[in-house]
């Protein structure tokens, strides 16, 4: 068998037909075992029947993958493997240490050598390492769905899909783990991406897609919880999002390019807006196509401050815009501090400016603001900060105009981007985060709502080499 196996990791066919015999033989062994008592009880029923076919294939995918992987280790058992820290041979102490997973066919379990350096620097087994499978309990089949469904529901709900998908029993707390250990290394990656833009690398990384005429960059926040401190704090979500212009008539966006591409840091403003300009340099930023850069955002977090430092590119237009939606919520929420919320003055003032913003700009907005007299407030601490909204930061709100050059004004992306790669997940109800598992949480969302999660996962190889464990 030994043989056989060794020939079946090289690929010969004759070799291969006696694997399938070998998985005839186990398939009829189980049949006799099994069927004749299931039949009598359940024949007739469809969904008993692909319940028990069901059954049958999670059996021969095991033994499958058993036999498969005993054959590769086979072919390991006569290598001589060095120390990766000291470079010395290392010494095989046991030839046959078993191992279990949890895989996409259920329990698997084999044995496989494995070897010890003398020198103290661990040990390990190699053969682990030519299968790539990381140092979890789960196969990363299994890890790569369990994670998948882990970004987008509490962990303690995974265990029920995989069970019902797979008849496969985990449980929620190895889906945390597996979860946010992962995420912590496309966190680290991440982190090498953005020091490398910070240091001058600063190519565009995807050449799949084309240049973009156009970038918008667009940053908002939202709360999460957090367990050290029990306390909420902002986290900070930015969108480059390619566009494409009309071409001659003028520079009017004529739309969406390429997805947009999200990111989430729980770092501060700062360090965020190098999170953002790698981002946007990967995104086309400094593409000798790309000539205009609306950045959009609420007036907070450092957009016209940072924002207008990591992303200026000398011959481009940057256009630094006040998002139209978060000023309209400072209108409404004005007027409820003025007139009182849901008042009658409250919903009639608030309507009749509501659409003087993107027609007129501020200028009548001031004018009315004034006529408001702070003693008639129900609020006038609230009110006097909605008011101030306004009065800040006029030169990034002249609406009419960004109409007329066909600018984004109101970016419904970064409001979207905030609901569906943070909130949804990190700040539903109840939740509660460490903050390295919220940024690995928030970083996976983030890779897979910007439509590169297969690219990551292949790429990156998270179940590659694992480092040697301390024997
Ligand atoms: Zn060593």
């Amino acid at each position: 068998m030994i043989r056989a196996s060794q020939e079946l990791s090289k690929g010969s066919n004759i070799l291969w037909s006696e694997f399938v015999t070998s998985m005839r033989e186990k398939i009829a062994e189980w049949w006799q075992d099994t069927m004749p008592a299931r039949i009598r009880q359940e024949v007739q029923n469809l969904e008993a029947i692909e319940g028990m076919i069901d059954e049958l294939l999670q059996r021969c995918g095991q033994a499958l993958v058993t036999h498969w992987v005993t054959a590769q280790v086979a072919d390991t058992t006569e290598s001589h493997p060095t120390c990766p820290t000291c470079d010395k041979p290392l010494r095989c102490v046991s030839r046959y240490r078993p191992l279990h997973k949890t895989g996409r066919f259920g329990e698997l379990q084999w044995t496989r050598p494995y070897w010890v350096c003398g020198a103290g620097h661990g040990g390990w087994a190699p053969a682990d390492d030519a299968l790539a499978l990381g140092p979890e309990h789960f196969t990363p089949a299994l890890a790569h769905f369990v994670i998948e469904q882990a970004i987008d529901r509490p962990f303690d709900q995974v265990p029920a899909i995989v069970e019902s998908a797979w008849n496969i029993p985990i449980d929620g707390e190895t889906v945390r783990r597996v979860t946010e250990r992962l995420g912590q290394q496309a966190e680290q990656r991440e982190q090498t991406q953005i020091a490398a833009v910070a240091a001058g690398e600063r190519e565009i990384v995807n050449q799949d897609l084309p240049e973009p005429e156009a970038l918008m960059v667009a940053v908002d926040g939202a709360m999460v919880h957090f367990r050290e401190d029990q306390a909420w704090h902002e986290v900070k979500v930015g969108v480059s999002v390619p566009l494409a212009l009309s071409g001659s008539l003028g520079p009017g966006i004529q739309g969406i390019q390429a997805s947009p591409d999200y990111c989430v840091g729980l770092e501060s403003r700062a360090e965020f807006w190098s999170r953002m300009e790698a981002h946007a340099v990967q995104n086309g930023l400094e593409a000798p196509r790309c000539h205009l850069i609306p950045l959009l955002g609420d007036g907070a977090h450092g957009i016209g401050e940072e924002g207008a430092l990591h992303l200026h590119v000398p011959g481009k237009t940057l256009v630094n815009t006040l998002d139209i939606f978060h000023a309209r919520e400072h209108l409404w929420a004005f007027a409820a501090a003025q007139f009182g919320s849901g008042t009658e003055p409250c919903t009639t003032w608030a309507s009749l400016f509501n659409d003087t913003l993107e027609a007129h700009g501020v200028g009548p907005i001031l004018n009315a603001l004034a006529e408001c007299s702070s003693q008639d407030a129900r609020d006038p601490e609230a009110a006097h900060t909605h008011a101030q909204y306004f009065s800040n930061q006029q030169t990034r709100r002249d609406y009419p105009r960004y109409a007329r050059m066909g600018l984004p004004i109101g970016s419904g992306i970064i409001e979207g981007a905030c609901k569906t790669v943070l909130k949804q997940r990190l700040s539903a109800s109840g939740m509660r985060w460490t903050r390295p598992g919220a940024q690995a949480v928030a970083t996976l969302r983030a890779l897979h709502r910007s439509h590169q999660w297969d690219a990551w996962w292949k790429s990156t190889q998270p179940y590659g080499r694992t480092a040697p464990s301390v024997a």
